[in-house]
């Protein structure tokens, strides 16, 4: 299952920068979870992490994806299959400078 966050979250920013799936976005109101990133925090911790950290333990299970542990784990696969397609090939800058004719 991914997590939600229910309208009880008070904004304090705390949750958004533990998740190591960057499932956590500030929303129209709250932050909110993309439960298509969220793992439960599957792969990375034992815990979820912004229930750990939550002071206002507003992270229930979101009802409405129900996913069991295995299909969290291909769920983590996918997602760093897409991390890992990050091209980091920059470009090499071959500035030829002009000739000075000193
Ligand atoms: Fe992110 Fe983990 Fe919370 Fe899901 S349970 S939103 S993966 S920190
Ligand atoms: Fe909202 Fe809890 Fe996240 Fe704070 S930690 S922004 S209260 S969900």
């Amino acid at each position: 299952m991914a997590l939600l966050i229910t309208d009880e979250c008070i904004n304090c920013d705390v949750c958004e920068p533990e998740c190591p799936n960057e499932a956590i976005y500030m929303g129209v109101e709250i932050y909110e979870i993309d439960p298509h990133k969220c793992t439960e925090c599957v792969g990375h911790f034992d815990e979820p992490q912004c229930v750990q950290v939550c002071p206002v333990a507003c992270i229930p299970l979101n009802p409405a994806f129900i996913e069991d542990r295995e299909t969290l784990w291909q769920k983590y696969r996918r997602l760093q299959a897409g991390t890992s397609q990050t091209t980091a090939s920059v470009p090499e800058a071959a500035i030829s400078h002009p000739d000075s004719a000193v």
